[in-house]
C-alpha cells in the first residue's frame, strides 16, 4: 500500500478526529501517504480531496467533529455512485480506504467495494453504539456524558420546581445512550424501545411508577429519559398525555444535536486512536471488507457485512435492574 484514501461519514462522532490522526501518524511511520475526503461520501463523488500531512492532525485530538467534515450522502444510493466512487479511488491511486462512520457508512463502503479493486476497512464511528463488533463505538463515551451533564441540570431545576421532566436522548432505534445515561443520571424511568413499544394506549406502565414514586415520597423531581423514536407524535406528545393523565406539568427537554458535540472525553481519543491505527495495520495485512473494533479489551476484525444486522444489546443487567427498581 502506497497510498491510501480516508474519509467521515454519516453522523459525525466525537473522537473522529483522533482516529483520523492516528490513521495519519501510523500511515506516515510506514511511508504511506493518506488523501483525506471531505463531507464523507461527497468527497469521493466530487473528488474534493487533500493529502494530509502530519501538521493537518496537529492539535486536533480533542477537538469534536471531524476534520474532514462529514455528511449523508444519497447520491451514493443511485446506481451510478459506487461506480463512480470507485472510479476516484482507481484514478487517484488509492490502494486502499478507510471509512470512519456507523453501519450506514459500511454499507456504503460495501456497495463501493463491488466495483473497486482495492482494500477497504471499517472504523465504528458514531454516538449511537449501535454497530456489532466492538464494544463500544468511536463518540459513544462522550455522547454519555453530555447527555449526563444535561440530565443533571435539569435535576437541579425539576427539583426547584417539582416538575416532572422527560428527557429525550439521541440513539435512532437503540437505547445504549438512554439506558447509560439514565442509570448515571440517576433518572427515575427509561424509556428505550428494547423495554417494548410504548403506545398512547398503554401509558399506564409509565403513569404507574410515577404514582407510585408521589404516593411514597409525595414530591420531589422526576426524571423520565426517554430514547427517540419511543412514542408515536414524539416525546412532546408523550409530556402532554402524561400531564393530562396525572394533572402534574411534564415538560419534554429535547436534547438533539448537542450530544454530538463536544470535546471527546479520554475514552472515545483513546478508542479512536487505537482503532485508527488498527486499522491501517490490518489493512497492511491485507484485510479487506473488515471493521477494525474492540470486544472485551481484545482488538478485533469483524466482517463489514454483518454490521448491519445488529445483534449487540444495551446491558442486560442494567435493563434488569432499572425494571427492577420501577422504570417503563
Ligand atoms: P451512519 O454511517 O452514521 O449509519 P447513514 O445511515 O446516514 O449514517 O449513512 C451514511 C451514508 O452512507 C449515506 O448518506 C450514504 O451515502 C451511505 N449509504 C448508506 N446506506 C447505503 C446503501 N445501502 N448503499 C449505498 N450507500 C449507502
Amino acid at each position: 500500500i502506497k497510498r491510501l484514501g480516508v474519509l467521515t461519514s454519516g453522523g459525525d462522532a466525537p473522537g473522529m478526529n483522533a482516529a483520523i490522526r492516528a490513521v495519519l501518524l501510523t500511515a506516515a511511520s510506514y511511508n504511506i501517504e493518506v488523501v483525506g475526503f471531505k463531507h464523507g461520501y461527497i468527497g469521493l463523488l466530487e473528488q474534493e480531496y487533500k493529502t494530509l500531512m502530519p501538521q493537518h492532525v496537529q492539535n486536533i485530538i480533542q477537538r469534536g467533529g471531524t476534520i474532514l467534515k462529514s455528511a449523508r450522502c444519497p447520491a451514493l444510493q443511485t446506481p451510478e455512485g459506487p461506480k463512480l466512487a470507485a472510479a476516484t479511488l482507481h484514478q487517484l491511486n488509492i490502494d486502499a480506504l478507510i471509512v470512519i462512520g456507523g453501519d450506514g457508512s459500511f454499507r456504503g463502503a460495501l456497495e463501493i467495494a463491488k466495483h473497486y479493486q482495492g482494500q477497504i476497512i471499517g472504523v465504528p464511528g458514531t454516538i449511537d453504539n449501535d454497530v456489532d463488533g466492538t464494544d463500544n463505538t468511536i463518540g459513544y463515551a462522550t455522547a454519555i456524558d453530555t447527555a449526563l451533564d444535561a440530565i443533571d441540570k435539569i435535576r437541579d431545576t425539576a427539583d426547584a420546581f417539582e416538575r416532572i421532566f422527560l428527557v429525550e436522548l439521541m440513539g435512532r432505534h437503540s437505547g445504549f445512550i438512554a439506558l447509560s445515561a439514565g442509570i448515571a443520571g440517576g433518572a427515575e424511568q427509561i424509556i428505550c424501545p428494547e423495554f417494548g413499544p410504548l403506545s398512547a394506549e398503554d401509558l399506564r406502565r409509565v403513569l404507574t411508577p410515577i404514582q407510585h414514586a408521589q404516593l411514597l415520597m409525595g414530591k420531589a423531581s422526576y426524571i423520565i429519559v426517554v430514547a427517540e423514536n419511543s412514542y408515536p407524535g414524539g416525546t412532546t406528545a408523550l409530556a402532554d398525555a402524561l400531564t393530562k393523565a396525572i394533572g402534574i406539568e411534564c415538560r419534554a427537554c429535547i436534547l438533539g444535536h448537542i450530544q454530538r458535540g463536544g470535546s471527546p472525553v479520554g475514552a472515545d481519543r483513546i478508542l479512536g486512536s487505537k482503532l485508527g491505527a488498527y486499522a491501517v495495520e490490518q489493512l497492511l495485512q491485507g484485510a479487506h471488507l473488515q471493521m477494525a473494533g474492540e470486544v472485551n479489551g481484545e482488538l478485533s476484525l469483524y466482517p463489514l457485512a454483518l454490521t448491519g444486522e445488529r445483534t449487540k444489546a444495551i446491558d442486560p443487567f442494567l435493563v434488569r435492574w432499572q425494571q427492577q427498581v420501577g422504570s417503563a
